[in-house]
């Protein structure tokens, strides 16, 4: 993320920031889930809680629209996941999982991922990160008919795990 977009999201230095109406917070913007342009999304928004450059990491809120989904990829650095709201299926690495709110994920690093919320509510989640953190992979045709292999997540690949 750029830092520019860092001391946007984060006015000022606030000590507290109001909880808003809904998944919200005062002072905190809502942004694009990416702005990369090669990776396939739907419905999905996110909020940068925390990004204060004397801490080494940075703490987000995603939220998906019914049906909607992040990008599958993998990277280097890791992800500490609180779901906050809803439910959905997350596939991490070969497994796929039902998840709800509440529940904790660890996406270890390397690992291809991918969450989905369910078609009656929107799924959104906590999300720790590394601040210095690599560009997400994107899987090529090879890694999707790999990971297609497995019939479960070619399932969750085609979006038919409700
Ligand atoms: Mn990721």
């Amino acid at each position: 993320m750029a830092g520019d977009e860092v001391a946007q999201a984060m006015t000022g230095a606030d000590t507290i920031h109001r909880k808003a109406k809904g998944y919200r917070w005062e002072g905190v913007e809502e942004l694009p889930y990416k702005e990369d342009d090669r990776a396939l999304f739907k419905a999905i928004t996110r909020q940068v809680l925390f990004a204060d450059p004397q801490l080494a990491g940075e703490l987000r809120y995603f939220e998906m629209a019914p049906g909607g989904f992040s990008t599958l990829e993998r990277h280097e650095h890791m992800h500490a996941v609180l779901i906050l709201r809803g439910r959905g299926h997350c596939l991490v690495g070969e497994e796929v999982r039902a998840i709800e709110t509440r529940d904790l994920v660890t996406v270890p690093a390397l690992t291809w991922h991918q969450f989905r919320a369910t078609r009656g509510e929107p799924l959104g989640f906590l999300c720790m990160v590394n601040a210095a953190r690599d560009k997400p992979q994107l899987p090529s045709p090879e890694d999707m008919a790999k990971l297609r292999r497995n019939a479960a997540i070619a399932a969750f690949l085609r979006d038919e795990v409700e």
